[in-house]
């Protein structure tokens, strides 16, 4: 569907990195939906041309230098950059419904089902399950609705810094209105909630079709040896921060087979 698409975001080369192993991965499980990558003004000319080769569009998004709505609001609050950068989705209106996700998601089976959904559908979040996972979220672009967020985060700014805070204040009764916005978890599967609860890993992990490598270390911290396969500087102790290192493989299996050969 042509009014449909993914949509994902890359401010600078590494999370560019996670962005085309993203978009790989919905290729390799044959979305029929259009795939978008915001990339900040930065990225680099390579990555730029990998993601083209990837993704239907690259839009660029400066808002430092827009003029709109969002660079206003900007300079009141410098501290929400990225979190700015990333709600500009909704200024996609040559779409009806979009599915957002991070750049540090991994898609593991076809999930273009997620489109029947309204918004704003979402996961819980793992640390605090009253409010949902912004790594991955169903929404429709709208200008009005994007005016409301800027407005809402310029007045309220973002309990956590972040996109997350200001979209859980915005949208606040997802937690209670509609039990169909509620993704399950198997849609945002955060890496590091694994270890918190085995069992329910052991007996349910096999169903999830979207890991997110929510926390500070990504896939692309870690070096792999391409020629044994295996990743390095991963200790497996949990509660470490460490990744799952099945996921872990799968993310950089796909990098080593699917990027890096046409990035070189
Ligand atoms: N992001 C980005 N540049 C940054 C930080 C974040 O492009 O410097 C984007 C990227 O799409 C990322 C998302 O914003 O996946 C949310 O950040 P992150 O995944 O690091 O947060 P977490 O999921 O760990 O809370
Ligand atoms: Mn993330």
């Amino acid at each position: 569907m042509a009014d449909q698409a993914y949509v994902t975001l890359a401010t600078n080369d590494n999370y560019a990195k996670g962005a085309m192993v993203l978009g790989r991965s919905l290729r390799n499980h044959n979305t029929t939906k259009q795939l978008v990558v915001l990339i900040g003004p930065h990225v680099a000319e390579p990555c730029r041309a990998m993601l083209s080769s990837i993704y239907d569009e690259v839009c660029v998004v400066d808002i430092l230098d827009s003029g709109d709505t969002a660079h206003l609001a900007l300079m009141k609050r410098p501290d929400l950059g990225v979190t700015f950068t990333k709600l500009h989705c909704w200024t996609l209106t040559h779409y009806t419904k979009c599915v957002f996700m991070d750049a540090d998601t991994l898609v593991l089976s076809n999930i273009d089902e997620l489109f029947e959904r309204e918004e704003l559908s979402a996961a819980p979040d793992p640390g605090w399950p009253d409010c949902f996972n912004s790594g991955v979220f169903v929404f429709k672009p709208s200008n009005e609705t994007y005016r409301s967020l800027m407005t809402h985060c310029t007045e309220n700014g973002s309990f956590d810094g972040g996109d997350q805070g200001v979209l859980n204040s915005f949208f606040n009764t997802w937690s209670t209105a509609d039990i169909s916005k509620h993704l399950p978890f198997i849609y945002n599967l955060s890496s590091t909630a694994i270890y918190t609860y085995l069992p329910a890993f052991k007996q349910y992990g096999h169903e999830a079709k979207v890991v997110h490598f929510l926390g500070k270390v990504k896939p692309w911290s870690y070096s792999y040896d391409t020629q044994t396969g295996k990743v390095k500087g991963h200790t497996l102790t949990p509660g470490s921060g460490d990744l799952h290192p099945d996921f872990l493989v799968q993310w950089w299996n796909l990098y080593s087979s699917g990027v890096l050969p046409a990035l070189r």
